[in-house]
C-alpha cells in the first residue's frame, strides 16, 4: 500500500512562503493498493495535481473517490480534476452519504447561475454514487475498506484500509472528545485505530487554542497523541494543518506530539503530513 499526500492543509488553501514545507493545498490523499488500483480520498485543491499525474501516468481511469464529508475544503478542487473531462473516465463516489451531492453543488445547476461555467451534467466522465460503505465494508482489489463516523459538524466519515496484515487509518475533520456523540467518542476511535501501521489524524490545534474552538470538529495535539498511544498504532502523521500555521508552527506541533508519546514510554514515530510525499507500507 502506498499513500501519496496531494493536499494536507485544513479549512482553506494556504499557499505562500511560510507553508512550502508542509504544503498549502487542501485535503486530497491517494491510496495505491497492491493491485495497482488507486483510491482517492477527498477532492480538496490537492486533487488538481493528482488529476494531472493520473493522466500523465496513462493509467486506466477507473477510479474510486471516497468522500470524508462535503465541507468546502474537501470538494473545491473537483472542477480542476482533469479526468472528469474525459469520456474514458469512470468514477465511483462513495464514503459520506451526501458526497455526490456535495461534488455536484460545486458546479452550476443552470448555465445562468454564474457560479461556475460548467454544469455537472455536462461533464464527459461517468460519475456515479457507490452506496457501499453506508451498508458495510468495501472490498476492492484484495483490500478491505471500512468506514467510521466522525465527530464533526454536519458529520463525516473516516476510513481504515486493510491489505493482508497491513492497515492504514485516515481520520480528518474529527474532534476527539470523551463526551462525543454515541459511536464517535474517544474510545470508539481507539477501537477503530487499534494496531494500525499508520494513522493519519486531524491535528489542527494546540490544547491552549481549544477553548474557543471546542465544537469546531478538529483535534488538538494532546488528544491525538493519546489516541495513538492507547490504540497502539505503529506510526502517526498529523494532518489538516491550520491555514494560519506556518511551517515552523507545524514543526513545533510535531515535536510536542513526539514528546507526549515518548513520555508515555511507547515508540511511535510522528511526523506532519507533507504535500507531495509518498508513504510506503509493506503489503
Ligand atoms: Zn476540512
Ligand atoms: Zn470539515
Amino acid at each position: 500500500m502506498e499513500i501519496t499526500l496531494w493536499g494536507t492543509r485544513g479549512s482553506i488553501a494556504a499557499p505562500g512562503a511560510e507553508t512550502v514545507v508542509f504544503g498549502g493545498n487542501t485535503t486530497c490523499v491517494e491510496v495505491t493498493l497492491s493491485s495497482g488500483r488507486s483510491v482517492i480520498i477527498d477532492a480538496g485543491t490537492g486533487i488538481r495535481r493528482l488529476g494531472d499525474a493520473l493522466i500523465t501516468r496513462g493509467d486506466e481511469l477507473d477510479l474510486v473517490l471516497l468522500m470524508t464529508h462535503i465541507h468546502w475544503d474537501h470538494v473545491l478542487g473537483i472542477p480542476f480534476f482533469g479526468p472528469i473531462f474525459r469520456e474514458s473516465t469512470h468514477m465511483i463516489v462513495d464514503g459520506f452519504t451526501r458526497g455526490m451531492q456535495g461534488l455536484r453543488r460545486v458546479f452550476s445547476e443552470r448555465l445562468v447561475d454564474g457560479t461556475w461555467p460548467v454544469r455537472f451534467d455536462d461533464l464527459l466522465a461517468r460519475i456515479e454514487p457507490g452506496h457501499v460503505l453506508a451498508k458495510g465494508p468495501m472490498e476492492l482489489g484484495g483490500a478491505l475498506i471500512q468506514a467510521h463516523r466522525l465527530q464533526h459538524p454536519q458529520g463525516g466519515v473516516g476510513f481504515r484500509f486493510t491489505e493482508n496484515s497491513t492497515s492504514f487509518v485516515f481520520l480528518t475533520d474529527n474532534e476527539l472528545r470523551h463526551d462525543g456523540w454515541i459511536g464517535t467518542r474517544f474510545e470508539d476511535f481507539v477501537s477503530f485505530c487499534r494496531d494500525a501501521d499508520l494513522l493519519i489524524h486531524d491535528c489542527q490545534y494546540l490544547p491552549e487554542e481549544m477553548e474557543i474552538r471546542r465544537g469546531w470538529g478538529h483535534s488538538d495535539v494532546e488528544s491525538v497523541a493519546q489516541l495513538a498511544v492507547e490504540a497502539g498504532v505503529k506510526s502517526l502523521i498529523l494532518f489538516h494543518h491550520d491555514p494560519w500555521r506556518t511551517d515552523e508552527g507545524v514543526t513545533k506541533i510535531v515535536g510536542r506530539c513526539q514528546y507526549l508519546i515518548d513520555r508515555a514510554g511507547i515508540l511511535i514515530p510522528v511526523d506532519a503530513a507533507r504535500e507531495d510525499t509518498k508513504l510506503r507500507l509493506p503489503a
